[in-house]
């Protein structure tokens, strides 16, 4: 059993429970979204049905569903469902995959919003006394403020750090003594890299978790980011359309992440079909929020592939867990028929000696064929050997990612630091084929 606090209690509650939580509330935001959405109401008029056909939880799957392409035609203020003056908050989308999302809260969506990163946190078992070093972007990423009022709320010391001047970060978290960090994996490695150039470790500092997320990363990145930070690191998961970071997190048993189901209703459904799937099985995440009032969605699908996993964790919580996301479809690339996802390229490249996981990954098309080049930055030691160990590497490298992915790549071996870092999210596809 894991420590407890009083903010968690809902994650514990029994599933009879909370079903039936969770069925009041369907209940209750279906008819709010009927009556001010004209979006929805239309759409639930076209299948035919109205609120009083949703009898039970299940019946959720008659629900019509909603996609990022319905967000953006009805932009900016299209799905609110009420008036300007209850809105509080707006925020928007980092637009990684295009124009951005607008999304609304009330003062209520921002204590739910505060609610579930408070939970978040006891996930991580950060609480108060601990110095929160926020390094997610702060403005209308939801990311940063998203962090930042929830710790505030549960009395942890929070640093507004946002990303950017990465040789501060390094200093201020040395400084200030800083116990936590939140921001995304591959910014965390770009602080660790800067922080061996200014010969600190970060081992000997006081930091023991990291709670990365809102982009994908791989076990071996999370080795690799927990060996060299000597830290326990974590995943948070959100998406803006949905409320932000603190839709899932992960406890220290890192078996997948808890989905604050009370709120954030998960469906798993076949991408192909659309029809629901058991737990268990994998296919597209679907949330319906259940307790937002200023922009409520109902089965909004999320594109992220996962399961979600009905076993009780060894944490003692009973909400659900969903299995961690290891890559975004759309970040997924097709070659010679073969569908290729960063996060295999990443796998293969971190099970090798002398490279470090700064990558970067160009597709192209010479003569109607389309060419795979990955670019892998070398450790500053590695850099110094000769010609014939980094070609022997370099052979190594590719028929890796050969035998991980299944296609041929070709590999060049870069110097260090010359691959570009993020501060946010990482971009690590290139596709020039279409220019
Ligand atoms: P954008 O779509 O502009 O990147 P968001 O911040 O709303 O804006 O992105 C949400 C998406 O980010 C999720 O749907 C998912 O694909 C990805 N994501 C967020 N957290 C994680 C995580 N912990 N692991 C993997 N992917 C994540
Ligand atoms: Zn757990």
């Amino acid at each position: 059993m894991s420590f407890f606090h009083s903010k968690s209690a809902t994650d514990f509650i029994p599933q009879s429970m909370l079903q039936e939580l969770q069925w009041r509330r369907l209940e209750s935001v279906l008819r709010h979204t009927y009556e001010n959405v004209s979006w929805y109401r239309d759409r639930m008029k076209k299948k035919g049905i109205s609120p009083s056909d949703i009898r039970s939880l299940q019946d959720i799957a008659k629900l019509p569903f909603i996609v990022k392409t319905d967000l953006r035609d009805t932009y900016p203020f299209g799905l609110f469902a009420v008036s300007m003056e209850k809105i509080v908050r707006l925020h928007a989308s980092s637009g990684t995959t295009g124009k951005p999302i607008v999304v609304a809260y009330t003062q209520n969506d921002i204590d739910v919003w505060k609610e579930v990163v408070v939970r978040s946190l006891l996930c991580y078992e950060v609480h108060e006394g601990d110095i929160l070093h926020n390094a997610y972007g702060y403005g209308l990423f939801t990311g940063g403020l998203g962090l930042h009022y929830g710790g505030e709320a549960l009395g942890v010391t929070v640093i507004p750090m946002s990303g950017g001047n990465t040789e501060r970060q390094v200093m201020l978290m040395r400084d200030f003594g800083v116990t936590a960090f939140s921001g995304t994996p591959s910014y965390f490695l770009h602080i660790l890299d800067k922080a061996h150039e200014m010969g600190v470790d970060l081992r000997d500092l006081p930091i023991r978790v990291g709670i990365l997320g809102a982009e994908p990363w791989t076990q071996a990145l999370r080795n690799k980011i927990e060996d060299g930070a000597g830290i326990k690191a974590l995943d948070i998961y959100g998406l803006t359309e949905i409320i932000g970071p603190g839709v899932a997190a992960e406890c220290h048993h890192q078996g997948g992440s808890h989905v604050f189901e009370d709120h954030f209703y998960p469906e798993i459904i076949d991408p192909e079909t659309l029809e629901p799937l058991p737990d268990g099985q994998e296919g597209e995440l679907v949330f319906s929020t259940l307790t937002k009032v200023g922009m409520p969605l109902l089965r909004y699908r999320t594109r992220d592939i996962t399961k979600l996993i009905p076993e009780p964790c060894a944490c003692g919580r009973t909400i659900r867990r969903m299995q961690r996301i290891s890559h975004r479809s759309d970040d997924m690339f097709i070659i010679r028929g073969v569908n290729v996802f960063p996060g295999q390229i990443e796998a293969a490249l971190l099970s090798i000696e002398g490279t470090v996981p700064h990558y970067q990954i160009i597709l192209s098309r010479q003569q109607g064929l389309d060419e795979v080049q990955v670019l892998v930055e070398l450790t500053s030691e590695k850099f110094s050997d000769t010609i014939r160990s980094l070609e022997n590497l370099r052979k190594t490298i590719s028929r890796k990612i050969e035998s991980t992915v299944g296609i041929r790549v070709s590999v060049r071996l870069v110097e260090p630091n010359s691959i570009p870092r993020s501060e946010g999210k990482v971009k690590r596809v290139q596709d020039l084929r279409e220019i």
